[in-house]
């Protein structure tokens, strides 16, 4: 599969993932329920863990946060530079794409972003995911 077909895909991914968190939010969580039914060994879902907390009102935040990085990355396909590294430009290899669909930055730029920022939240919950993907290929 070519990578334009691939990020065709991802886009598709994007979108029902955006549709299930619009309605997680606002107080319907089927579509999310089913969404994860269905990828079940997936790699998405190797996050598996984090699936039945998500149900949980706390994640409501990161849903937010999730949201608006799948709305940044549906953009970016749109206007083009989509799966570009913002930190060093290179493509992002879609293995990466794939775990994270809404990635902005590749594997090395992410690490040396941790290592600048050690300790926030929002680097632990990106973090849930990188985890994801080391041992699915
Ligand atoms: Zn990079």
């Amino acid at each position: 599969m070519s990578r334009k077909e691939s990020i065709k895909k991802l886009r598709e991914q994007l979108v029902r993932r955006r549709d299930a968190l619009q309605r997680a939010l606002e107080g319907d969580l089927s579509l999310l329920r089913e969404l994860h039914q269905e990828r079940t060994g997936d790699v998405l879902d190797a996050a598996a863990d984090t699936v039945q907390d998500e149900l949980n009102s706390q994640l409501i935040e990161a849903e937010s946060r999730e949201l608006s990085a799948i709305n940044e990355a549906l953009e970016r396909i749109k206007r083009g530079g989509y799966g570009n590294c913002d930190s060093c430009g290179k493509p992002i290899p879609l293995t990466r794409l794939r775990a994270i669909p809404y990635a902005t930055d590749c594997i090395g730029c992410r690490r040396k972003a941790e290592t600048r920022s050690a300790g926030g939240r929002a680097v632990m919950w990106n973090r849930v995911f990188d985890n994801a993907e080391v041992d699915s290929y």
